[in-house]
């Protein structure tokens, strides 16, 4: 049977693991290791032949590692993959592989807060210009383009706002002019979108979210197409970007639950974020598996899952509200980061600077999996708190 044919969750049982060449040990072991020894000459000369499939250096590869592009190559529908010790790293990598001296490159405005930093300050200096478009703009993105067009990056949703680009337009006319779009997919993980399949050039994962899933390792991986790979591949190698075996691993065990965990985390956020659309407190949810949110068509059509991170736009509130509501949370922890088996809350401030007034704060929600009305009470009394510090307050 082609494993095409075979379903996802069969699918992850088994990729990135060969226990015949491990003596029947079902996972792949853990190599450690910088220094490869050659037993000949013959054999250290021949050793850069083959120096990303088979061990030559450290840095360059080991089978723990490769273990892991493989798996998620396989599931993004790649050619190959590239690995680095977190998923920062890893875009930074791409667009370093990608900007060009005096070209141009589009950025969506929506796109995790690290990627924005790097284009700016980083990118910037070295004379690129970067330049951050809505990604409603959908086809009309063409009108961004310029000769020096370099490429075109997308997270979606985003970040920030949650908003669905509709890729497939913004392929379509990327295509006619040759410029590469990358794509960051770790929203979704490989299960429920597939940006390779849609014509993206590079899809990217920070692994450190829903694949390793359990909160206790960094990683990133840019799957790629056959043209991308080398471009991708040759400025890791120049950068020095590798990843810890270790963390290989635990990423490769996080994989075998991904469906399962997916699965939950959908249905408990979909729950919650129902129940939160009740509340008097909320101005808007922003999750693009609801029906009345703006990007559920595309998501609808593009994507086969959503994940259990959304955002909630509160009505105005002061920040001590806040700050009585989510210092007591029992079962969310607060902090960054988000895709592991625990419930993660975080405010963000549309306005740092004006602590003492009333605003629109955006709770960032990932839901993990505790038991959802356990959540819906935690959220519950969170308001509860919420609503009688803002009382007092007058
Ligand atoms: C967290 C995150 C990253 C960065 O990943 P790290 O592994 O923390 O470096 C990139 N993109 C998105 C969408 C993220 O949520």
């Amino acid at each position: 049977m082609n494993e095409n044919e075979i379903s996802e969750d069969t699918l992850i049982a088994k990729i990135g693991r060969n226990s015949d060449l491990y003596q029947g040990v079902v996972n792949i072991p853990v190599y450690r290791a910088s220094t490869i020894l050659f037993s000949t000459l013959e054999k250290l000369q021949h050793s850069e032949e083959n120096m990303f499939d088979t061990m030559c250096y450290g840095r360059l590869g080991n089978p723990t590692t490769w273990a892991l592009e493989d798996a998620i190559t396989q599931l993004e529908g790649g050619f190959k993959g590239v690995v680095g010790p977190s998923g920062l790293s890893i875009i930074a990598t791409v667009l370093m592989a990608y900007a060009k001296p005096g070209g141009h490159i589009l950025i969506s405005h929506n796109v995790y807060s690290g990627v924005r930093r790097f284009c700016q300050e980083v990118l910037g200096n070295f004379n690129v210009e970067v330049e951050f478009y809505d990604p409603n703009l959908r086809n009309n993105i063409e009108k961004l383009f310029r000769q020096n067009t370099a490429f075109i990056y997308v997270e979606s949703p985003g970040s920030t706002d949650l908003a669905i680009a509709d890729l497939p337009s913004i392929i379509n006319v990327a295509k006619i002019r040759d410029i590469p779009v990358i794509v960051d997919n770790t929203w979704a993980t490989p299960l429920y979108y597939k940006p390779l399949k849609y014509g993206a050039d590079i899809s990217i994962q920070s692994a450190t979210k829903y694949i390793v899933g359990h909160s206790d390792a960094l990683l990133g991986i840019a799957v790629c197409t056959e043209k991308s790979w080398p471009i991708v591949n040759r400025m890791s190698f120049y950068l020095g970007i590798c990843a810890g075996p270790d963390d290989a691993y635990l990423a490769l065990r996080g994989l075998r639950t991904l469906s399962v965990r997916m699965e939950r985390y959908q249905k408990s956020a979909l729950q919650i974020a129902g129940w939160l659309k009740t509340r008097p407190e909320v101005e808007r949810v922003l999750y693009p598996a609801l029906k009345d949110d703006p990007g559920h068509a595309i998501w609808k059509r593009d994507y086969t899952g959503a994940s259990g991170r959304f955002a909630v736009k509160l009505k105005k509130a002061s920040v001590k509200a806040i700050a009585t509501m989510l210092d007591q949370m029992e079962h969310f922890g607060m902090g960054f980061s988000w895709g592991g088996f625990e419930s993660i809350i975080a405010p963000i401030f549309p306005d740092q600077q004006v602590q003492d007034q009333k605003q629109n704060v955006l709770l960032r929600i990932s839901i993990g999996l505790e038991n959802p009305q356990d959540l819906i009470d935690d959220l519950e009394k969170g308001f509860d708190r919420f609503n009688s510090a803002d009382k007092n307050n007058g």
